[in-house]
């Protein structure tokens, strides 16, 4: 089959590999679609993550269920699945704990076993979650990056009616102002360097757009909030919206970071020791595909709304990789292994 293999920084290739084996407890799963994602980007631009110990990329898809173990009883060939790519080792002290996302041995489809990139893939059955008749496959690809969202509002201290702000209108922060809509924001600030995202931002629910190269979108929000946001989040990575983030949070507010950062930043402390702002991380998500595929089948939140484009395998470092470096105008793009 096809698979796209990363060897580091800029080398992505479309190669010819076998065929993952079926194994006790799995499925084997056609490929439908396959979202590239942000961290995807940073390793394609920064060299590869620790964690990774083989090479086939995507950890978004959806597929259709070709092959299943004779031990496998709840998913069916046939059936329309999105994989949940999280292998935590279910015996270190945070999974025990519950935290499933912050594994000290976790495993991942697309970063140490072979992932959606690729024609077909093997999932364990606890990983494969069944996707409803009239919920679309191309939604199927955008559960995980959604799952990511909603676990970090669900982590963050927002309560309905309070204010937020969203830096940075990619994926993440498009589906970030929809997850905070859902639940109950009243005053969503998004902070968005390219027109056509801060346009969709608006068309999403956002009630202030933010273009930071012409206004100081923090002072903006204090003078507007009479003081801050209950909860700002990052979802752009970077030296000026962490800076802006942190000024913009009210006295006892929340700065919750989503983003994947390439670089270091400097702060000064002082600005949250004076307001007792946190600043906070959120990784993962723990256990909510089902959640989060309710949310997307009804509509609550709008999937559809960040795909901008659908690309063939073979076309993923010039229509995809590369055009996410240069082209703002671009959101979701989702690969296609299988033509037809
Ligand atoms: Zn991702
Ligand atoms: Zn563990």
């Amino acid at each position: 089959m096809k698979a796209a293999k990363i060897y580091g920084p800029k080398d992505i290739r479309v190669e010819n590999v076998d065929i993952p084996q079926l194994e006790a407890g799995t499925v084997k799963i056609k490929v439908e679609y396959a979202g590239i994602c942000g961290s995807d980007m940073h390793e394609y631009l920064a060299g590869t993550y620790p964690i990774r110990t083989q090479p086939v990329l995507g950890h978004e898809f959806s597929g259709t269920v070709i092959e299943v173990a004779p031990d496998v009883h709840t998913i069916k060939i046939g059936d329309r699945v999105a994989v949940e790519p999280l292998i935590p080792c279910g015996k270190c002290d945070n999974c025990r704990r519950g935290f499933v996302n912050l594994c000290i041995s976790r495993q991942g489809y697309g970063y140490t076993k072979s992932g959606g990139f690729a024609e077909y893939m093997v999932a364990s059955e606890e990983n494969v979650f069944l996707l409803p008749d009239h919920m679309s496959l191309e939604l199927g690809a955008i559960v995980e990056p959604t799952a990511v969202a909603v676990h970090a509002v669900r982590q963050s201290q927002l309560n309905v009616g309070d204010s937020t702000a969203i830096f940075g209108a990619g994926p993440i922060g498009l589906l970030l102002l929809q997850a905070v809509k859902a639940a109950g924001a009243s005053r969503i600030y998004v902070i968005e360097v390219s027109e056509e995202r801060r346009q969709k931002a608006l068309e999403l629910g956002a009630t202030t757009v933010i273009n930071p190269m012409e206004v100081d979108a923090a002072q903006l929000i204090l003078d507007e909030t009479n003081g801050g946001v209950d909860v700002a989040f990052d979802a752009a990575g970077v030296q000026a919206t962490f800076h802006s983030g942190v000024r913009s949070v009210r006295p006892n507010g929340e700065f919750k970071i989503v983003s994947v950062w390439e670089k270091p930043v400097t702060f000064d402390p002082n600005t949250i020791v004076r307001t007792e702002a946190k600043i906070s991380g959120s990784y993962a998500y723990v256990r909510l595909f089902p959640e989060v595929i309710r949310l997307l089948a009804s509509g609550v939140i709008d999937g559809n709304a960040v795909i901008t484009s659908i690309i063939p395998l073979d076309d993923i470092v010039e229509k995809g990789f590369e055009v996410l470096t240069k082209d703002r105008k671009q959101c979701k793009i989702l690969v296609k292994p299988n033509q037809g």
